[in-house]
Formats: structure tokens, sequence, C-alpha cells
């Protein structure tokens, strides 16, 4: 079984605006921005078993994919699509959105993304929806890390942050996208410091020495059985990413640098990601 905890959909026009679409090609000259449902359908499904859908809530970006539209397309295959909603912290009525996103459009977790909503992850805001997640055992997708979006600071980025929140909600489960490039190092020891904290590989092919630099730190501090495969699909698929991880193993930048064993790549991609988020 291999689970794909980290993929998006989103259409262009519609769910993004021209800000975020102005952004993305100045990081991304060649991004092709947005897709169809049925190109998610049959792309991010292409060599995995099950993914993950994530809504998106960032008016401050420019990137809002609403939590109905992921909740309608999840039901068309739910034994292999599984959705998780998304809230902006800033919005009056986030909590009682969170209430719908479990038990009215029956969502599996929550996406959230500070830098993207411009929101102080450790500020009253943002912790009353950490509080409300814990509450409804819904697991929390963070984007905690760098992005080419200039809607906050990268202050509210650092994945330092998180470890706070994990010591208030320690029932919370959190996965850490993008292992928190590039900042890798706090995301680690975050995750290693908290049992129900993880993290996720995805969109880390791209670059692929901090690639190889994230996955030895994370032997040399024990914690690779907490990392998650994910993707970012459709910016990258999982034959990509699979095959970025597996060039990473062994002597991949010579016999002088330390070894990632092809086996700790291979339990990362047939991670059982849903049960040890309590949503298997
Ligand atoms: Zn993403």
């Amino acid at each position: 079984m291999i689970v794909d905890i980290h993929t998006h959909v989103g259409e262009y026009p519609g769910h993004i605006d021209e800000r975020f679409a102005e952004q993305a090609r100045e990081a991304w000259p060649d991004v092709k921005l947005g897709g169809t449902l049925e190109e998610h359908y049959a792309g991010a499904l292409d060599g995995v078993d099950r993914c993950v859908v994530l809504a998106f809530n960032a008016p401050a970006a420019g990137f809002v994919v609403p939590n109905e539209y992921v909740a309608d397309y999840v039901a068309r295959d739910p034994e292999r699509l599984i959705g998780f909603g998304a809230v902006d912290p800033s919005a009056p009525d986030a909590i009682e959105e969170l209430e719908r996103i479990k038990h009215d459009l029956r969502l599996a977790g929550c996406k959230l993304g500070p830098i993207y909503q411009d929101v102080d992850p450790l500020g009253p805001e943002f912790l009353r929806v950490c509080e409300a997640l814990e509450r409804l055992e819904l697991p929390m997708m963070i984007h905690q890390g760098t992005t080419f979006a200039r809607a906050g600071s990268l202050l509210q980025a650092r994945p330092i942050l998180l470890d706070e929140i994990a010591l208030r909600f320690p029932e919370l489960r959190i996965v850490i996208a993008h292992m928190g490039h590039p900042f890798f190092e706090e995301a680690i020891a975050v995750v290693r410091r908290h049992p129900h904290v993880y993290a996720d590989v995805s969109a880390l092919v791209s670059r692929r020495w901090l690639l190889w630099n994230a996955l030895v730190q994370a032997v040399e501090y024990g914690v690779t059985d907490k990392l998650l495969f994910g993707t970012d699909f459709p910016f990258f698929t999982a034959r990509q990413t699979m095959e970025g991880l597996r060039s990473v193993t062994g002597q991949a930048f010579g016999p002088q640098l330390p070894e990632i064993d092809p086996e700790v790549v291979e339990e990362i991609i047939h991670r059982p990601a849903l049960e040890l988020l309590g949503i298997g």
C-alpha cells in the first residue's frame, strides 16, 4: 500500500488569483497552474493506492479551494481519495467551519499554512484552531516552511514554532509539509520531541542536494520512521518523487559522504501514513 499524503486540486482561474499566479511564475517560470479533477484523478493516483486531497484557504495569498469542492470530489471514490478541509484562522467562523468539516463534510483532516494565511502560529486565532483540531481528532497538515508567495512573513513559517503547539496540544496529529524546507533542522528537532508530529517529503525532489541533506539529518537523529510519503501533486508526480528519493540512496554524491540505506527510502514510500494519523 502506497499513500500520497499531500496532493492539491484547484482551478485557474477560479481558485487561484492573478497575484498568486504571478508570484508562482516568478519562482517557477514553467509552472502549470490549476487543473481539472479528471487530471488529478488520473495523475495523482498513478503509482499510488490512495491519496490525500487538500483544500486550501488562504485569501491573503490568493489561493482558496473550498471544502465543498474537495468533499464532492473525494465522494467520487472514497476508497482511494481522502479529503482534508481547510480553514482561515483569521475568519470569525473558523471553529464552526472545522465542526462542519468533521461532521457534515466528513473530511479527514485540515490543511493550514500560516505564511500563506498571514497569521501567527502562536497567536490566539491559530491556537484556537489547534485546540479545536485536537478536540475533533482531525490531523493538521501544515505548510511550515518557505514559499514563493509573499502574503505572510517567514517568521510565521518556522517549524520550531510547532514545538510550542505540540506541547500545548499533545494529542494533535501534525504533519509538517516538505520537512519544513529549508528549515530541516527545526522540523526534525520538533518531530523527534513529539510522538504525534510527522513530516512529509513532498516537493523536495526538485532540490536533490537538499533532499539528501534532509534525509541524512533524519537518519542521524533517528526519525525516519516519522517521515511520510507525499508528492505535492500536480507540481510533482508519485513516480518522479519515488525516483528522486531512490536517486539519493547509496553513494549518490560519491564515496566520501554518508550513505542513505535504500531500505530507509522504501520504508518512507510504503509508510502506513493514514493509520499513523488515526484516519486509516
Ligand atoms: Zn502543497
